[in-house]
């Protein structure tokens, strides 16, 4: 299926972008990079467009953000 427009504009976005209306989270996870810092992955699915995301959120890391999941 195609992306909807808000899933569209998500495309790319850092992990400062909060997650739009019509996206619901499953789950959240706490990770530790060796032994340096942690961080956090969400996991969304949006109820308009059935689209998986991830958003990646480590504040050490510059390039972490939104990820669609291929799955
Ligand atoms: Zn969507």
């Amino acid at each position: 299926m195609a992306r909807c427009t808000a899933c569209e504009s998500l495309v790319g976005a850092k992990q400062s972008t909060p997650a739009h209306a019509a996206l619901k989270s499953i789950d959240r996870k706490r990770y530790k990079t060796v032994g340096w810092h942690t961080g956090y992955i969400t996991n969304y699915k949006c109820s308009e467009c059935g689209t998986k995301w991830t958003l990646d959120k480590d504040k050490q890391d510059a390039h972490a953000g939104w990820a669609e999941q291929s799955d």
